[in-house]
This record gives structure tokens, sequence and C-alpha cells, in this order.
């Protein structure tokens, strides 16, 4: 039987990909929405078109109810999940004049209760079966500060990365838990208010002179669920072509 991914976030953006990448290597996947159902349709179609079996569900990951019933269908069509992939998340930018309690409470429920919640319930099941993998999305912002708008999307990322840590000893010895950090990624989300301009001065940035892609994180994902790395465990892995200020 072919490996079962869980992707959440996975209408658009860096998890619409991933879940793309993991098909094509022959994963089953279960993804999720939130809001974007036309885009969660079009997602199902094009798995369907690699043969991929597929189950894609609607679910807010900051509501503990809905996390649950995630697992429960997901588990009744494949049994098992091996491998997640924690990838849906918000980011509200505003000045710090203008940050509210809501605003931080918004970011933090969806970025960290989210994150904890799904790793939560398909973390004990993955213990049950003795093994799987778990990926989550973090961001250079959680271990660098770049823009003070951000103070509590880079609060929740920093929570993610200590979260991943203890994730790690809590299901250990059975699952592996990383983090991935990526820097300055081109999706739509995050290039759409920024000018021609503004891309090239954040590229300026960046050793490499260009922004990552969907592609890229992707990539590093699908490795870290591959055999090659099960020796790499409780890590945050930096994916930002090396960037300037970043340490
Ligand atoms: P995106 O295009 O804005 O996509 C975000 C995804 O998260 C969407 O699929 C969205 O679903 C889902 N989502 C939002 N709120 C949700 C909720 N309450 N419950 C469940 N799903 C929810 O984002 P992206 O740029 O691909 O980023 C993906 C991840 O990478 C995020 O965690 C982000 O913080 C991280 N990251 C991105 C960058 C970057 O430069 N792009 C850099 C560092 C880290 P719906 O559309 O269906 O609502």
């Amino acid at each position: 039987m072919s490996k079962v991914a869980l992707v959440t976030g996975a209408s658009r953006g860096i998890g619409r990909t991933i879940c793309l990448t993991l098909a094509k290597k022959g994963y089953s996947i279960i993804g999720t929405y939130n809001n974007s159902k036309d885009k969660a349709i079009t997602l199902e179609e094009e798995l369907k078109k690699l043969n991929t079996d597929c189950l894609i569900l609607k679910c807010d990951i900051s509501n503990e109810l809905e996390v649950k019933q995630l697992v429960t269908d997901s588990l009744k069509k494949f049994g098992k999940i091996d491998c997640l992939c924690n990838n849906a998340g918000i980011a509200i930018d505003s000045l710090f004049r203008d940050k509210t309690v809501e605003n931080f409470k918004k970011t933090l429920n969806v970025n960290l209760i989210g994150t904890f919640l799904v790793s939560k319930y398909v973390g004990e099941e993955m213990v049950r079966n003795g093994r799987g993998k778990i990926v989550n999305i973090s961001s250079t912002n959680g271990i660098n500060t770049y823009f003070p708008m951000c103070l509590d999307y880079d609060a929740s990322k920093a929570g993610i990365n200590s979260l991943t840590h203890n994730l790690a000893m809590q299901f250990a010895p059975c699952v592996n838990v990383n983090a991935i950090a990526p820097g300055f990624i081109k999706t739509q989300s995050e290039t759409e208010l920024m000018d021609e301009e503004y891309i090239k001065n954040e590229e300026e940035k960046i050793f490499l002179r260009r922004g990552g892609t969907e592609q890229d994180v992707a990539n590093l994902v699908a490795f870290l669920f591959s055999e090659e790395a099960d020796f790499i465990n409780n890590a945050i892995i930096r994916i930002d072509g090396g960037t300037y200020g970043s340490f």
C-alpha cells in the first residue's frame, strides 16, 4: 500500500505544490482547505489526473472538533497516516499601534494552536502505529526578526519551532518531527501586495539573488518524508537561499 500524507492548507501556495509533488512520488494524499473551496476542487481534479488516491476535506485547523473529524475521516478512508505536513498558516500585517489582541489571538490560534491540534491527533495515531513523520512549516521569521509589523506572526513561528522540539521528544522514538523555516517564497499571497521594485529589493537581500519557489519547499518536504532522511529529527531547517541578516 502506498504511503499516506496529510497536508494542511493544501488549497493554495506551498501546500498545494507539496500535495502535487508527493502525489508524483506515489503518495496517497489527504489535503485540507479552509475557505478556498473552488481551489480545493481543482486540486482534487489535478490529483485524480495523476491517478492519486486522495481525500480533500474542509478543516479549520484552529477548531478542535474539525481537526478530530479530519483525523476520523482520514483513518476511515486510508486506515493510517504516515506523514503529516503542518503547512496551513496566516499572516496579518499591521503596524504595532494597530495590532489588536484579536489579531494576535487569531494568528496564534491558526499558526500555533492549529499546528498543535493537528500534530496531537495525528501524532497520537502515529505513535499507536509505531511510525510516522511530521514536518512543520515554520519561517525564518521564527528565528530572526525582519519587519516590526509581523510580531504576532514571528511569535507564532517561534512557537512552532519550540513545539517541534517538544513533539520530537514527546513522540520519540517512533515519529520524526522536524520544521522547515522558509525565507522569501514567491507565492501569490506573499507577493500580491508587492510591486516589482519591492520584490527586486527583497531578492537583493538573498545570497542567491532570487526568491524561493513553492517547489523549492515541496522538494525539502518530500526529502524529509523519504527514508533517506530517517536520521533527521528535531531539526529546524532554513530554506532561504542564504539571506543577509539571518543566522
Ligand atoms: P497561502 O498561499 O496564503 O496559503 C495558506 C494556506 O493555509 C491556504 O491553503 C489556506 O486555506 C490555509 N489556511 C489558512 N487559514 C487556515 C485555517 N484556519 N485552517 C486551515 N487552513 C487554513 O500561504 P503560503 O505562502 O503558501 O504559505 C504556506 C505556509 O508557509 C504558511 O504556514 C506560511 O506561514 C509559511 N511560510 C511562507 C512563506 C512565504 O514567503 N510564502 C515564508 C515563510 C513561511 P484556504 O485558502 O482554503 O482558506
